[in-house]
């Protein structure tokens, strides 16, 4: 099985993408996060990507499209797919049909998480990760059970993201409704996307894409 999570910066596409994955058996293909990496490691794409990023526009297509067919090639054929932040732009939704066939895939879900622009900024200011695994957190609305003690892990470490404070939030607010909304139409038509309600709280948002996905 192959899934689109779409929604904007904050929606909750990397926590469900993360119960999926516990769940399912499946992997998680983030654009973001392989863009940080490349970041964090220096390599051409990454020294490209950084100053991009700091500013919340979008990367090139072409940078991310490569991006996610080795993500693809790194995993086992019949590993069910996660893209969690990608495709962003028409170009790139385009990409990934090309891209899924040569490897014999094909998309099964799109899941829009819908949510009010109002409450991303809340979401996205607040929002840090473990260090050591990756686990989502949140400052109000995910704490670990044991403060500071990372729930997976039992690390001690967390970070934030450099680029989410509210100045680049609207930025990629902006960026979404401009570039990545115009992509819905196209699933629509082809009668794969579902819309859930990003607003309830996550243990329902997870239990709707269930529901979907069992369908
Ligand atoms: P969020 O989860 O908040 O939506 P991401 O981690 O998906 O953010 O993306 C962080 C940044 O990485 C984006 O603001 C953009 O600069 C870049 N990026 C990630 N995915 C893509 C993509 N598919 N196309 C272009 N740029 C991307
Ligand atoms: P995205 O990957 O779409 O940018 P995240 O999954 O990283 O979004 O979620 C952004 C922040 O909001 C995280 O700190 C997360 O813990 C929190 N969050 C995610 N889903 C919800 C929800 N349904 N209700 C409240 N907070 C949420
Ligand atoms: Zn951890």
């Amino acid at each position: 099985m192959n899934i689109i999570l779409l929604g904007p910066p904050g929606a909750g596409k990397g926590t469900q993408a993360q119960r999926l994955m516990e769940r399912h058996g499946m992997r998680q293909l983030s654009t973001g996060d392989m863009l940080r990496a490349a970041v964090k490691a220096q390599t051409p794409v990454g020294l490209q990507a950084k100053a991009v990023m700091e500013r919340g526009e979008l990367v090139s297509d072409e940078i991310v499209s490569a991006l996610i067919g080795d993500g693809l090639d790194a995993m086992g054929p019949d590993t069910g797919a996660i893209f969690d932040g990608y495709p962003r732009t028409e170009a790139q939704a385009g990409s990934l049909d090309g891209i899924l066939a040569a490897r014999g895939r094909s998309l099964d879900h799109v899941i829009e998480l819908a949510v009010d622009e109002d409450a991303l900024v809340e979401r996205i200011t607040g929002r840090y990760t473990c260090a050591n695994c990756g686990k989502g957190y949140h400052d109000k609305f995910e704490q670990p059970r044991v403060a500071g003690t990372c729930d997976k892990c039992g690390s001690t470490e967390f970070k934030r993201r450099p680029d989410d404070n509210e100045e680049t939030v609207r930025t990629r607010m902006a960026e979404y409704r401009a570039k990545t909304a115009p992509i819905l139409p196209i699933y629509e038509s082809r009668g794969i996307i579902s819309r859930v309600d990003g607003m309830a709280d996550m243990d329902a948002v997870t239990a709707a894409i269930e529901g979907l996905i069992a369908d």
